[in-house]
């Protein structure tokens, strides 16, 4: 993976600023034509099913990027990759619900070091969706590298084109000189990944937020929910040092 400086992301807000629950607009409906039977199929489909094939190069950006967005990270995470053992789970947060939104998680339990996604089929995902979701913009790679003062790294990757076609409303071309981007805001810790299917244009896929909840508190739970405060419903997914809404992605870190 090749990494790269950017310029300053934009600072659109989220449509969500918890704790306050706020009424949620609706999203629009997905069409289920012209690919007659994708949305369905993507619905009924689990989240290793859609990442299963990018969750090593989402492991690797993160791995990447670790020690930028959390100072210190860099000793532990070269000590897992000597560890081979210690590759990274996928956790599917809304299998089995028939979602069109995917939210899951790639990570080490080990390191405390974990990326949130979410994912819609289809180009973008407008509408309702937590804080952490940061529109990065997918323009212009900066040079090669990481670079500790930079606002945002990016990292590309080349893949196969059925490894980014779960992904897709419509699979790539067999051979195409498909491509990934991961975009990460340092500040926010938070970005995008996009697809090239070969045409050279990045269509926005997923976002992610990084956390290393670790470093911020002795890692056991202070307070309790029961009910997600955003889409008020009951099944928050526990973590060592965070919850995340298994239907909507509300984050939190405040152990
Ligand atoms: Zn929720």
């Amino acid at each position: 993976m090749r990494f790269g400086p950017q310029e300053t992301p934009s600072e659109t807000p989220s449509w969500f600023e918890p704790p306050e629950r706020v009424h949620q607009p609706r999203r629009p409906e997905l069409s289920d034509r012209p690919q007659d039977g994708r949305v369905s199929e993507w619905a009924a489909a689990r989240c290793d099913e859609i990442v299963g094939d990018i969750r090593g190069v989402l492991w690797r950006f993160t791995e990447g990027v670790a020690d930028v967005l959390h100072p210190g990270m860099g000793v532990a995470v070269g000590a897992a990759q000597r560890a081979t053992k210690w590759g990274p789970a996928l956790i599917g947060l809304n299998d089995g619900r028939a979602a069109d939104v995917k939210i899951g998680l790639v990570g080490s339990e080990n390191l405390g070091l974990w990326t949130i996604f979410r994912t819609r089929l289809g180009q973008s995902d407008h509408g309702p969706r937590p804080a952490w979701c940061v529109d990065l913009p997918v323009g212009p790679l900066g040079a090669e590298g990481i670079r500790e003062d930079a606002a945002v790294l990016s990292g590309v990757e080349e893949v196969k084109p059925s490894d980014v076609a779960p992904l897709l409303l419509t699979a790539p071309a067999a051979g195409a000189p498909t491509r990934l981007l991961a975009r990460v805001d340092v500040r926010r810790c938070a970005g995008v990944v996009a697809v090239d299917v070969g045409d050279g244009v990045w269509q926005r896929r997923m976002f992610f937020t990084i956390v290393h909840p670790a470093s911020r508190a002795a890692g056991h739970h202070e307070t309790y929910r029961v009910v997600c405060p955003v889409c008020g419903r009951r099944r928050l997914a526990q973590f060592r040092g965070f919850d995340v809404c298994s239907d909507c992605g509300w984050l939190n870190t405040q152990t």
